[in-house]
């Protein structure tokens, strides 16, 4: 009996924890005052630079060009003496490749001197280049491992930063991880790309209002990062959950969220004290983490920081996770991220909030209070729409995951379908352009586009939406189909060129109707959002997501509903895909294939994995206790029997009839796993999508149907019940 009384180990371990014991105390110095305390800042740099190196440097951060070098050596300098202030014994260069992970490699700052001691260096190049040795990294065929070079170089636009350790310090440097023929290997540079893309032709549109923009225009991105908190004893008594970070068993616990109690509710002690000291982590690097709540399911909880520029959003975003899963840890706790790691509740989503702007015009998407500004939220609104619907399918490839597949579309999270939600206002408005130049709006006025006569929008134009997978939240767009454990990158890469390319192609009808006659404006800007929006008007939907009605319509109005991960990622090698990506150059088509490839790799792995692990649990946790319980049942029966009592067998011969499905289904599962060889990568994911997955699941039913029939002291593994209520 020793795996129940492990589970029961860890039951007791986890009811004597004392939380408070643990908690650090906010008392001494208040979170604010740390704010940033361990970024490389433009503060920093200010205090520590010659003033001509400070100037040049915020020159090359804010158009995000080439460091120089001359200037890199000045900036390294002054930067490895904050880091040794600061205790640091290491550099970094942090970087993102393709699995989603982050990734560094560190260098010691000491080098051996001539005299037999050793002196920190660091210089300008070590600074903005390195090379690790990365040829492990997954590269869809880009690169051979013969051709092993690749490059990071720092992303002079999201600052350097420390990470303490218990023991010891390092500093990170934020970079790009190209090729040795400077091809992409990673998510940040399509980002970068795809930000000066949107930068130029956001601009051009500025430009038909009059505005002449002296710095540039950003994509900006906040988001809020969903979690599960599972007591670590729990954790680590379940192979799933630490392998594949979500359970491949688990009957439903008695209650599960039906009572929608835990949203919002107060938090427990030792999770808010946990909280607290992330949140404070996340201050010192500079990351403005704003609010927290319980989520929808138990166990579940959010943290969501202030919005920032993108690329540095998506960089805070991944050291969200980081800091999340450290800490957790600290308090005896385990933070999974993953998309949906209990079955029957509410998966994990990232909803990533997106606009665009910068300090000079504001927030692009902001609908303002006057008539100007309201013909040019216009244009930029619906430049999205344009975007979405044309794009709708490389949106989902951006969120496809054999994590996310848990989540889109499972009645709790937004359909695997790609619809906008505008609200109400927004979309009576644009009805009646669509219908015409309108004339009349809901209140009394004209509602011409006109510079003179749209009267202002109201800022929250609308009601909220939780189950559009894109909402328009009152000045800005909410992706919600992002997954929880995804980074950013993908997502605002694809949102970022897609939206350049409807900017320009608006600009461009404008500019030729109006030909530089501000006269013209008026009915050029009119005429264009009206074709454009007709023609996108299919993918606005204000109903319900989660729908079957919804689906029947989406599918009436042409919108694509693609289920699966490895039908989602065809999407990156589409002609539209590759044409988008090539004219922006944000990625060629070399890259995209590469991606397409990787992701396919990583479905599977991902499935191989699962598979493997389902395999094992059943095998050597579930066969064990449900034939202990069936000779029990067993031994009982003959004893009765021989004594002369009759004895009920319902329940041996139902267990009898599991213990025989579990194990034909085991069978059937070895039999899916052992196929391996595949006409293509695409057909090897299909096969784990359509073959090994089913095989996954139906050992897993009856798994769980064992769960509620075996003797509760012989069930090896947590149930949902003790993860999610034990805190
Ligand atoms: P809600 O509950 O409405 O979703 P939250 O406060 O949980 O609100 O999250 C809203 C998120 O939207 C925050 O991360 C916020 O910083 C972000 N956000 C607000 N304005 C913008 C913007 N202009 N661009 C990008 N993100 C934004
Ligand atoms: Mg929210």
């Amino acid at each position: 009996m020793s795996g129940s009384a492990s589970r029961m180990d860890a039951i007791k371990a986890v009811t004597s924890i004392k939380p408070v014991d643990q908690a650090f105390s906010f008392q001494e110095v208040h979170t604010g005052e740390v704010f940033g305390e361990n970024v490389f800042s433009p503060q920093i740099m200010k205090q520590r630079l010659p003033k001509a190196a400070y100037k040049s440097l915020i020159k090359t951060i804010e158009s995000g060009s080439p460091l120089d070098t001359d200037l890199a050596d000045v900036v390294a300098s002054s930067m490895v003496a904050w880091a040794l202030e600061k205790g640091a014994t290491h550099y970094a260069h942090v970087f993102y490749p393709l699995t989603g992970f982050t990734a560094e490699k560190h260098d010691s700052f000491m080098v051996p001197d001539s005299e037999g001691g050793s002196i920190a260096e660091f210089s300008g190049e070590q600074l903005i280049q390195g090379e690790p040795d990365a040829s492990s990294f997954p590269n869809g065929g880009i690169r051979q491992t013969f051709e092993a070079r690749g490059y990071t170089a720092w992303d002079v636009t999201s600052p350097a930063y420390i990470l303490e350790n218990p023991n010891g310090a390092t500093l990170c440097i934020p970079t790009v991880f190209v090729s040795w023929t400077g091809e992409a290997l990673d998510l940040k540079t399509p980002v970068l790309r795809s930000m000066s893309a949107l930068d130029s032709a956001a601009q051009r549109v500025l430009k038909l209002f009059g505005t002449e923009v002296k710095g540039s225009i950003k994509a900006t991105a906040g988001a809020e990062q969903e979690y599960f908190l599972v007591d670590a004893n729990f954790y680590y008594a379940r192979p799933d959950l630490v392998t594949a970070g979500r359970t491949l068993f688990g009957a439903p616990s008695p209650k599960g969220q039906e009572f929608d109690d835990h949203y919002f509710g107060a938090i427990p002690e030792r999770v808010l004290a946990f909280m607290l000291e992330t949140e404070r982590e996340l201050f010192k690097l500079g990351i403005p983490v704003k609010t927290r709540h319980n989520e929808v399911a138990p166990g579940q909880y959010e943290i969501a920081p202030i919005f920032e520029t993108a690329n540095v959003a998506t960089d805070h975003q991944q050291l969200v996770m980081i800091v999340l899963e450290k800490l957790a840890k600290k308090y005896g706790l385990a933070c999974i991220t993953h998309e949906k790691p209990f079955a029957g509740l509410n998966g994990s989503g990232k909803h990533l909030n997106w606009s665009l702007g910068s300090s000079e015009v504001g927030n692009l998407l902001d609908p303002g209070d006057t008539p100007h500004d309201n013909a040019q939220f216009l244009v930029f609104c619906t430049a999205v729409i344009k975007a979405v619907y044309k794009h709708a399918a490389l949106l989902r490839a951006g969120i496809a995951s054999a994590s996310n597949d848990h989540r889109l579309g499972a009645n709790e999270a937004p359909p695997a379908i790609i619809s906008i939600f505008l609200g109400d206002q927004l979309t009576d408005v644009f009805e009646q352009i669509r219908k015409g130049g309108a004339k009349s709006s809901k209140k009394a006025g004209t509602l011409k586009i006109g510079v003179d006569s749209l009267p202002p929008l109201p800022k929250h134009a609308g009601d909220r939406n939780r189950t559009s997978p894109f909402a328009f939240t009152g000045n800005r767009f909410e992706f919600r189909a992002v997954g929880s454990k995804q980074s950013l990158a993908g997502p605002l890469a694809s949102l970022n060129t897609a939206l350049a390319e409807s900017l320009d192609e608006l600009a461009a009808e404008i500019e030729s109707k109006t030909k530089g006659d501000p006269k013209k404006l008026n009915d050029a800007v009119t005429a264009a959002i009206k074709s454009a929006v007709s023609e996108a008007w299919p993918v606005i939907f204000n109903g319900d997501g989660y729908s079957d009605a919804w689906h029947k319509e989406a599918e009436k109005r042409g919108l694509p509903n693609i289920r699966t991960t490895p039908d989602a990622l065809t999407a990156y090698t589409t002609k539209s895909t590759i044409d988008l990506f090539k004219k922006y150059k944000v990625l060629t088509k070399r890259e995209l294939e590469s991606r397409q490839d990787t992701f396919l790799e990583q479905y599977i792995l991902n499935l191989n994995v699962e598979s493997k692990l389902t395999r094992r649990i059943a095998k050597t946790m579930i066969f064990p206790a449900a034939i202990r319980y069936q000779s029990e049942l067993a031994a009982t029966c003959t004893a009765l029997q021989t004594v002369g009592y009759e004895f009920d067998t319902d329940t041996l011969d139902y267990v009898t009839k599991l213990v025989k499905q579990l194990q034909t289904r085991i069978v059937e599962l070895e039999e899916a796993m052992a196929k391996d060889s595949f006409r293509s990568v695409l057909a090897h994911a299909q096969h784990c999508c359509d073959t090994v997955k089913p095989a996954m699941e139906a050992v897993r039913e009856t798994a769980d149907a064992l769960e509620q029939v075996v003797a509760d002291d012989l069930w090896p593994l947590p149930t949902y019940q003790e993860m999610l209520f034990i805190k």
